[in-house]
């Protein structure tokens, strides 16, 4: 019998870990990156590489294949209003247990001033980051999303939502086409979106080999073959980790499937086991963008999500729903407060619920994405920026962690939307 997808993800990941960890204590460093970690790298191109693509063939025939414009319009205003409220939910309760558990509070003083010193450089250049996003008009997210040139956006997955855009606007002209002229362009979008899928599924036979690179290669990232540096990173920093993952956990486990109760009739282990091979690849990845093929080939293939709905709320969940993101920056935001030992009031608590909501939103689909983002909120608050430093050393674990509530979030979303409007079917695992 064939192993289950996850299963062979599971392996690939716990295999990538044990070997990570003795290559870290015996100075494999170099063995790992050169002859590991490449698997890593191809497996992600490979997915980076599908996802254009797949958003192009899918939504220009999700939408073109809808015969009116107001049904459109209606999923989209739903979409985004789940969306906002979702992440709004999120943050709400980063806050919350940030100021319950208080980790800030407990980090030595002289452990504070090691992190910072060690930092330094990093913080300067995801500085330069945010200075670059603030300089932008309070306009430019949304002339960001109009396209002068297709074939320039197309040329960077960073420009998903310009696509997104395109597909949505070629759709709408084919439904205006009357005739032959349309149906066959719209023949070549959905010809184009059965061999994407068919490309995904070959893809996900590198799978269990790519997990094993991507994780091997992280954990030689983290240690630089000091597994003892790790040890004091995470006595520091380990309280302060708790927290995030504890909230995560809230939103994934108690947050999404209720909202799955009340909206939907998917039960929850069917809505498990149809996304946990998206979600450990999130974690192995790192980003929502490039787990996108496999989200959405779950949420249509398992869970019953009408391809109408997942090629529209899954490509613009990966670039904008970020719940499990807008979490983190809340956390860490007042973590690095208190670490400071500042007190935060009552009304810089609310503009972090706004700036981390607007923030998750502008945030990439990319690795460390977020913490780039969580320079504004610092700023937006009075935080001296710099203290990014305080969290660096564990931000990459966090991110995997977050992109896994991202992912989560984005298919909770699409399969209340598809319920709603009557197109979720039934669930199948027959594969
Ligand atoms: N890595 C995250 C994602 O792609 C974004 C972030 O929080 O850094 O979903």
């Amino acid at each position: 019998m064939k192993l289950k997808l996850h299963w062979q993800i599971i392996i690939g990941m716990v295999l990538g870990l044990i070997f990570g960890i003795i290559a870290a204590y015996n100075g494999w460093g170099s063995f790992t990156s050169d002859w590991i970690a490449p698997f890593g790298k191809i497996f992600i191109s490979l997915l980076k590489l599908i996802a254009i693509p797949l958003v192009l063939g899918s939504l220009v025939s999700g939408v073109a294949s809808l015969s009116d414009l107001k049904k459109l319009s209606r999923i989209g205003g739903k979409t985004i209003t789940i969306y906002i409220s979702t992440t709004i939910v999120s943050v709400t309760i980063g806050l919350l247990i940030v100021n319950m558990f208080n980790p800030g509070k407990s980090v030595p003083v002289e452990m504070r001033d090691k992190l910072q010193s060690t930092y330094q450089n990093e913080v300067q250049s995801k500085e330069a980051g945010a200075a670059k996003v603030k300089e932008r008009g309070p306009l430019q997210p949304l002339v960001d999303m109009v396209p002068s040139n297709i074939f320039d956006s197309a040329s960077n997955n960073r420009n998903m939502l310009q696509v997104v855009f395109f597909a949505i606007f070629l759709g709408i002209g084919i439904i205006q086409v009357k005739g032959d002229a349309g149906k066959t362009l719209l023949k070549v979008f959905e010809g184009l979106n059965d061999v994407v899928i068919k490309m995904v599924d070959m893809i996900m036979l590198m799978a269990p080999i790519g997990v094993f690179g991507l994780i091997a290669d992280t954990i030689n990232t983290i240690a630089k073959d000091n597994m003892e540096q790790v040890g004091e990173l995470l006595s520091a920093l380990g309280f302060y980790s708790f927290v995030v993952v504890f909230g995560l956990v809230v939103q994934s486990v108690v947050v999404y499937p209720t909202i799955l109760k009340i909206f939907t009739p998917m039960k929850i282990m069917d809505f498990i086991k149809g996304i946990s091979p998206a979600q450990l690849l999130a974690f192995s990845t790192s980003s929502s963008g490039a787990t996108l093929p496999v989200t959405m080939e779950r949420c249509e293939k398992n869970l019953g999500v009408s391809e109408e709905v997942s090629s529209f709320v899954l490509p613009l969940g990966a670039t904008i729903n970020m719940d499990g993101t807008a979490l983190y920056q809340a956390v860490a935001a007042v973590f690095i407060a208190q670490t400071l030992g500042m007190d935060l009031s009552l009304g810089a608590q609310v503009t972090i619920v706004l700036t981390a909501v607007l923030a998750s939103i502008g945030t990439a689909a990319v690795p460390g994405a977020g913490i780039i983002m969580l320079v504004i909120i610092l700023e937006a608050v009075n935080v001296p920026s710099a203290g990014i430093a305080l969290i660096l050393g564990v931000d990459r674990i966090l991110d995997m962690c977050r992109t896994v509530t991202n992912v989560t979030g984005d298919a909770t979303v699409a399969i209340t939307v598809a319920a709603t409007e009557n197109q979720l079917g039934k669930v199948n695992f027959s594969d």
